[in-house]
């Protein structure tokens, strides 16, 4: 039944049936959604491209993530909301690669056995201290989430030192892991969430789509009908049954979607919670040649004075797809974490500094590597500590709706979630029949 009597709104014929505003993830999946419910959607994009923060350009033949990006097999909602076989995922070499002390070890590789994890040469403690972390995350892996999101809460850190896990355990691997899958060094994010995480890591493979993470919203705007997109409109006010627009007057409908990253919904929206955010700065070179022949994820696990080190992870992006670079050319992403300020030189001026890291890191001189490009984005992703809701509202008021990864986790996952849930809401308002099954939040 619907709630709301929509009848009532005076729309213009044009007007579409819901209006979303924002064309990433969030907004392109709500809107897959509602036009295979037969409704006629408009999405407004303030950019001049879509897919938001899941976005890549091309530079001099290379191919540049806006921010180096992972997705996980194991991910429930990408598996339901994309034709993967199409995205052409290309996997990370399983386990991953940690440097510490000097060293670099091949850890944390969920598919092999407890015996075998224990027989390990990875500096994580004792055989029975890695055959109790190899148990753990199989335990994990067949952990359903709801389980899991039933579990006392606390930070990451918190829970990390509660578990019983050796120091060189955590150190070795979950703290640098956590660290860069979480987009957290210092793990203040909810246990739940960390777990969540961990449980996908040991049931999948990461993975990215050979043509970047920007082939992810293109496929879903590709299943749109044509015109469903406009991009260059900036909503400037919203009320139930419309929007404002900055250059393109009003629209009506009958039912508005803000699907806008936390800090405009917040300003659109008076009222709702804005996050905390993560920062991410991710620096991209080139190699003449590649400084390792696998595209294994690379994480820096020492930490300096007790602190995490300049790098958290990086990966040689060429090894995973060779459309990434040029022919005879390597592409390395790297990944800084945490809040900085910069000098005049901007997060440019760090480029050093993390070339002399990478050379320790990968054990090869960088000095010859070609700087192609620094973004640094201090609203990367929106921070998850403890108490985290994995499903915030999205119906604020009839005709009203709010999705992006703020509603859920800060995640691809948690985007394309959020918008479903949106999607939902507004069909079942407007007495449509819901034929989705409802979405796991993690
Ligand atoms: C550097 C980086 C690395 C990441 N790494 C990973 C990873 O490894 N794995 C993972 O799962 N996730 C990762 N994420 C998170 C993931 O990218 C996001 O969770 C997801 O893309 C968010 O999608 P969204 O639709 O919620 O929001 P957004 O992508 O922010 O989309 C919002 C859109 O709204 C538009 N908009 C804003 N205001 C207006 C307005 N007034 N009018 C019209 N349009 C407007 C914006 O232009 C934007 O296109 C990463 C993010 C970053 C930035």
């Amino acid at each position: 039944m619907p709630t709301y009597d929509f009848t009532r709104r005076t729309r213009r014929q044009s007007d579409p049936d819901v209006v979303v505003v924002g064309a990433g993830l969030a907004g392109l999946a709500a809107a897959r959604v509602l036009t295979g419910q037969g409704l006629a959607v408009q999405i407004l994009e303030a950019a001049d491209r879509i897919g938001g923060r899941a976005a890549s350009h091309e530079l001099d033949g290379f191919r540049l993530d806006h921010g180096s990006h992972l997705l996980n097999t194991a991910f429930p909602e990408p598996r339901r909301a994309l034709d993967l076989a199409r995205l052409d995922l290309r996997p990370l070499t399983p386990g991953v690669l940690v440097h510490n002390g000097g060293r670099r070890y091949r850890v944390g590789d969920p598919q092999l056995t407890t015996a075998r994890q224990a027989a390990a040469r990875a500096p994580l403690g004792s055989p029975l201290e890695k055959a109790r972390l190899g148990s753990w995350l199989n335990r994990l892996a067949t952990t359903p989430p709801a389980r899991l999101k039933a579990r006392p809460e606390t930070t990451t850190a918190r829970a990390l030192g509660d578990r019983g896990l050796a120091p060189r355990t955590v150190e070795g691997l979950l703290r640098p892991l956590l660290g860069a899958l979480l987009s957290d060094p210092a793990l203040g994010t909810s246990s739940r969430v960390a777990e969540l995480v961990l449980r996908s890591y040991a049931r999948g493979r990461l993975c990215l789509p050979a043509g970047g993470i920007a082939a992810v919203p293109a496929q879903l705007a590709a299943a749109l009908p044509a015109g469903t997109v406009r991009t260059g409109v900036r909503v400037t006010s919203i009320t139930a049954d419309g929007v404002e627009t900055a250059a393109h007057g009003r629209i009506g409908a009958q039912a508005v979607i803000v699907a806008t990253d936390p800090r405009s919904a917040a300003d659109l929206l008076p009222g709702l919670r804005l996050p905390d955010f993560h920062p991410v700065t991710t620096f991209y070179h080139a190699a003449d040649r590649t400084p390792l022949g696998e595209a294994a994820l690379l994480l820096d696990g020492d930490r300096p004075g007790g602190q995490p080190s300049l790098v958290s992870h990086s990966l040689v992006l060429s090894e995973l797809h060779p459309s990434y670079a040029p022919a005879g050319q390597a592409l390395i992403a790297t990944t800084v974490l945490g809040r900085r300020t910069f000098d005049a030189g901007g997060p440019a001026a760090l480029e050093p500094a993390v070339r002399g890291r990478l050379a320790e890191l990968y054990g090869t001189p960088t000095g010859g590597w070609q700087f192609l490009s620094v973004r640094h984005l201090p609203d990367a992703v929106p921070a998850m500590p403890p108490p985290h809701n994995t499903r915030r509202p999205v119906r604020l008021l009839a005709g009203l709706y709010v999705c992006g990864d703020h509603r859920d986790t800060s995640s691809v996952q948690g985007a394309l979630v959020s918008g479903r849930r949106a999607a939902e809401a507004v069909a079942r308002d407007l007495g449509l029949p819901v034929t989705v099954r409802e979405a796991e939040a993690a």
